[in-house]
C-alpha cells in the first residue's frame, strides 16, 4: 500500500510518498509520471496511448495491495467470490482498449445492470415515464432501504439504480411474457458489451433463496401502484439480470457506450439512441453510488454506477468508458480499489466533465 503526506521541511510544502510494498524509488517516478500526463491532460491535449496505459498501469500497482474492505455476504455465492481479483480496464470512443490485471474473471454484474435496463426503459417508454413513476432523485439511504420507499410511496422521488426503483423499471421493460422480457433485457446488456453475455446460475440461485427483502420491496411497489402487475416476476428478471456474469473489459465497453453517444465502440451498434444518454449519465451521477454519490461526484465529477459484486463502471463523456473489477467493498458497498484506481486514472487524464477548458469561441459564436 502507497500513502502520500505532505510534510513541511525547511519551510517549504514537499509531498512525500512513503512506500510499504514498493520501492520508494518507483513511486517517485511513477508519480512524476502522473503528475506529467495531469499537466498535459490539464493543457487540454488528447493524453497519448503510452500515457492512458501509463496511468491504468500506475493505479494497478498503487492499489494492488490495498486490502481494505470486504465482499458483500448477505448474497452467499458473493462471499466465495476471491477477494484479490483485481482488474482494470478503459475503452476510448474510438474503441482503443487498455487494460492491466485480471481481465478473465467473470463477477456477478449486480446493480450495474440497473443502468442498462433503465436504458432500455427509457429507450422504449420514454424520459417522462420514468421521472413520473419511479423519480430521479437521489434517497440518501441504502440502496436496499425500505424506509425510502415509505418515504415515497405518495410520490415518485426515488431513482431506478436503487433496488425499489430498479425492481420497478425491470417492470416496465417490454414483453408479452416473462421470457420476452428476460431476453430484451439480457439483449440490452449484450449490445452495450458487444458480445454476447450469460447469466451465473450459481448466483442466481444464491441470490433467488435469500432475496425476500427485495421480494417485500417488489410487493411495496405493488401495493403503492408503481409495479402494475405480478410483482414477483419482476423482483425474479431483476435477480436475473444482477447475476449476468461479465469481467472488467465487458464492464468498460458497456461504460464506453455511453461515452460514445450510446453507440458501440467496437461493433458500431446503436445501443440507446445519443438523445437519451445525458438523462441515464445524470441519473447515474445523482445515485451511481448510493448515499456516496455526493463524494464520488465531489472526487471525480464522473457519472459512475458501482454494483455488490465489486465492479464499477464511469463515463467521462466523450473521452472514456471505465471500468473496475475488485469485490471488496466498503460501508456503502462500493469497491475499495476500484474507486481509487478509477479516481486517480480519471485524474490523471482530466477526465473529469466539470474541469473548466478554455473554449476558442469566435466573438460571432456569443450570443
Ligand atoms: N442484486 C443485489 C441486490 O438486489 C444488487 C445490489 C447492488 O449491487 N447494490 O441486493
Amino acid at each position: 500500500m502507497t500513502t502520500a503526506g505532505k510534510r513541511r521541511v525547511n519551510g517549504r510544502i514537499v509531498l512525500t510518498l512513503v512506500a510499504l510494498s514498493l520501492a520508494t524509488a518507483g513511486v517517485a517516478a511513477d508519480a512524476g509520471a502522473q503528475a506529467a500526463v495531469a499537466r498535459q491532460a490539464r493543457a487540454g491535449g488528447t493524453p497519448t496511448a503510452a500515457e492512458v496505459q501509463r496511468a491504468i498501469d500506475q493505479a494497478y500497482a498503487k492499489y494492488k495491495g490495498l486490502n481494505e474492505g470486504k465482499n458483500a455476504d448477505y448474497i452467499p455465492a458473493l462471499a466465495k467470490v476471491d477477494p484479490n481479483v483485481f482488474g482494470i480496464a478503459l475503452v476510448t470512443p474510438d474503441g482503443k482498449v487498455y487494460t492491466v490485471g485480471d481481465l478473465n474473471t467473470q463477477v456477478s454484474i449486480q446493480s450495474i445492470s440497473k443502468v442498462f435496463t433503465l436504458a432500455r426503459v427509457i429507450q422504449d417508454e420514454g424520459e417522462a415515464a420514468v421521472l413520473n413513476n419511479i423519480g430521479v432523485d437521489a434517497t440518501g439511504m441504502k440502496f436496499n432501504s425500505i424506509v425510502a420507499v415509505e418515504l415515497d410511496r405518495n410520490k415518485a422521488e426515488i431513482n431506478p439504480l436503487v433496488n425499489a426503483g430498479a425492481i420497478t423499471t425491470t417492470s416496465m421493460v417490454k414483453g408479452g411474457s416473462a421470457e420476452a422480457v428476460w431476453n430484451n433485457i439480457l439483449q440490452t446488456h449484450n449490445d452495450f458489451a458487444g458480445r454476447q453475455l450469460s447469466v451465473l446460475e450459481d448466483v442466481y440461485k444464491s441470490e433467488a433463496e435469500t432475496n425476500q427483502r427485495n421480494q417485500a420491496i417488489g410487493a411495496l411497489m405493488f401495493a403503492y401502484g408503481k409495479i402494475k402487475a405480478n410483482p414477483a416476476q419482476a423482483v425474479d428478471i431483476y435477480t436475473r439480470q444482477c447475476a449476468i456474469g461479465v469481467n472488467a473489459k465487458d464492464l468498460a465497453m458497456m461504460a464506453a457506450t455511453l461515452a460514445n453517444g450510446g453507440k458501440n465502440p467496437i461493433t458500431g451498434k446503436q445501443a440507446i439512441d445519443q438523445k437519451h444518454v445525458p438523462a441515464v449519465l445524470a441519473v447515474m451521477a445523482t445515485a451511481g453510488l448510493y448515499d456516496d454519490s455526493g463524494k464520488w461526484l465531489y472526487r471525480t465529477g464522473l457519472p459512475a454506477k458501482s454494483g455488490v459484486g465489486g465492479g464499477i463502471i464511469a463515463v467521462s463523456p466523450g473521452k472514456f468508458g471505465i471500468a473496475v473489477v475488485s469485490p471488496p467493498l466498503d460501508e456503502a458497498g462500493n469497491s475499495v480499489r476500484a474507486q481509487n484506481a478509477i479516481a486517480d486514472i480519471s485524474n490523471a487524464l482530466g477526465g473529469n466533465p466539470y474541469a473548466p477548458r478554455a473554449m476558442n469561441m469566435a466573438a460571432g459564436d456569443v450570443r
